[in-house]
């Protein structure tokens, strides 16, 4: 066994851990768990643990099913919220998918597909840092437990108690975060009744998207425990701002030095950082697809809240897609994709982010000015005269540009693109044959 999976075993049996979650995420990002007794642990190190991928979305098909999971001994964190009745604890560990037929990275694991991103950065000689700042609204529950859109507090942006009800159980979702290893740097009451951000600091790509993953679990986890309902879902209420998660990316060079940073620049980005802007500027439309994956999340791209809808970036005004915030030292220079949504598949989303910006680098694609003015007051012929490009208004053209954009289609491969892409069409067909309230509303009595 490795070092680390030796330092596992120890912490598993000085903790008291009598049951391991072994963790991966399906292409839709939804996390998958296969639970062993602590005593299997050190098999699961050395051999992996086999389950049947047939039974996960878009995994394999049934003849082919066989998976191996092999746990990261880096993921490993006790999990705060669950005593085991006999007092012991449970932990997770979350995993690499193998194919037992080739032996190789199962092609439709999302982890493996953002290692492969992260792979393409290193051999260009760059380690890639991200940080999101997910927001989530938290809501009643009613009687049997079920979540409504009712918020439990009616505070705004940085409010504090007693409008910000929500404060104690901010609080105790951060010290579960802390409980397993998350450094947060703050947390705040959003503009929207009853919604929230909590930041953690930035980290390498990878384990920013598991712990992106984890986020979600330990939020939901919390706030049941409060009897509230936790949700990532982009849009819940109509005509308020919408939850969304902010990527923050930059990359560094071997020696540690960001290769972002400029001093002698105006906005103290390097020509590397302005190729990467480019590059996911000019893929944006198709990164779309898998930044905003659900019907929902096109409710939250419209103008007036705070989300973006127009393909620009800018150096302060926040209604452009990609926005370069002010940095207190050269390691913080980066740029913030503004477009993605918590309801994404982390893995997948910095993959697609990560595979744009390098092929920006790759043909040098230069950025033009930032946008400084307020993008949602333009009308149609301002936005021509600046080349500003709208996003994808609805699933279904976010996916026809995710099928017209190759860098993208590779970004996620073969088999994560086409299972993607027939899963989205099929939700989209679905919404769009349905009748929902607002027409019913609007036209059962007007006809
Ligand atoms: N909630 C906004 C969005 O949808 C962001 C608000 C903010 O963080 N300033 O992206
Ligand atoms: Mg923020
Ligand atoms: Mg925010
Ligand atoms: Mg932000």
């Amino acid at each position: 066994l490795s070092d680390e999976a030796q330092s596992v075993l120890d912490e598993i049996e000085e903790q008291n851990v009598d049951f391991l979650r072994l963790q991966f995420t399906d292409i839709l990002g939804t996390v998958k768990n296969v639970s062993i007794t602590a005593d299997q642990a050190e098999k699961a190190f050395s051999e992996g643990i086999y389950f049947d991928g047939s039974s996960i979305d878009g995994f394999v098909r049934i003849q082919e099913s066989d998976m191996r999971l092999e746990p990261d001994p880096e993921t490993f964190a006790v999990l705060p919220w669950r005593e085991n009745v006999e007092g012991g604890s449970s932990a997770r560990l979350i995993c690499d998918v193998f194919d037992t037929s080739t032996g190789q990275p199962f092609s439709g694991d999302p982890r493996g597909v953002l290692k492969r991103a992260i792979d393409r950065a290193e051999e260009m000689g760059y380690t890639v840092n991200a940080a999101p700042e997910p927001e989530f609204f938290l809501f009643e529950e009613d009687e049997d437990g079920h979540a409504t859109t009712k918020t439990n507090d009616a505070g705004g942006y940085f409010d504090l108690a007693p409008k910000d009800l929500a404060s104690d159980v901010r609080r105790d979702i951060i010290y579960g975060l802390e409980a397993m290893d998350f450094d947060i740097e703050a947390s705040h009451h959003e503009v929207a009744q009853g919604q929230h951000e909590i930041n953690f600091t930035y980290d390498d790509a990878l384990s920013t998207a598991d712990n992106v993953a984890t986020f979600r679990s330990v939020v939901r986890a919390i706030a049941a425990e409060h009897d509230l309902h936790a949700t990532f879902m982009p849009k819940p209420i109509a005509r308020i701002n919408g939850s969304g998660m902010h990527t923050h990316m930059s990359l560094f060079t071997e020696d540690g030095e960001n290769a972002f940073h400029d001093d002698d620049d105006e906005f103290n980005l390097s020509e590397t950082a302005k190729s990467f802007t480019a590059g996911i500027l000019e893929h944006a439309p198709a990164i779309t697809a898998v930044a905003n994956p659900t019907v929902n999340s096109y409710k939250r791209l419209v103008p007036g809240y705070e989300a973006p809808v127009y393909v620009a970036w800018s150096d302060r005004n926040r209604s452009a897609l990609i926005r370069k915030p002010a940095a207190r030292t050269p390691a913080a220079s980066r740029v913030e994709l503004r477009s993605p949504d918590p309801s994404c598949n982390p893995y997948l989303m910095f993959a697609a982010m990560i595979h744009a910006g390098l092929d920006g680098i790759e043909q040098d694609m230069e950025c033009e000015d930032p946008v400084r003015e307020n993008i949602y007051e333009f009308d149609e012929e301002k936005r021509e005269e600046y080349g500003i490009q709208t996003l994808p208004s609805n699933l279904g053209e976010a996916i026809d540009a995710l099928e017209a954009d190759e860098t993208v289609q590779d970004a996620l491969g073969e088999h994560v693109y086409e299972n993607f892409v027939e899963a989205k069409r099929q939700e989209f067909q679905e919404y769009l044959v349905d009748v929902s309230d607002w027409e019913l509303e609007q036209y059962l009595e007007k006809f």
